[in-house]
């Protein structure tokens, strides 16, 4: 597979780790913006200023291994202890 440098690429997250849960979400973005986030070590918002919450936390994910789909984010909303 050839990248060109503004190719799209979408990027699967890991398995929810919501209980009982296994969503897999895919989210896009473009190649410079991986690399800026992945090797350059930039924080989502600063890549992502105009992505939502949900698609920040996608690419979070992807990064880390450890993703929550929306609803179960939701969910997790009222006794989060971040
Ligand atoms: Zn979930």
């Amino acid at each position: 597979m050839r990248l060109t440098k503004d190719e799209t690429i979408s990027l699967d997250t890991p398995v929810c780790d919501g209980e009982g849960c296994f969503a897999v979400d895919t989210v896009e973005c473009t190649l410079p913006e991986w690399v800026d986030y992945i090797f350059k070590g930039l924080f989502v918002q600063e890549v992502w200023p105009d992505r939502s919450e949900a698609e920040r936390s996608k690419f979070i994910g992807v990064r880390s291994g450890y993703y929550l789909c929306d609803s179960c984010f939701e969910q997790l909303g009222d006794d989060e202890d971040v």
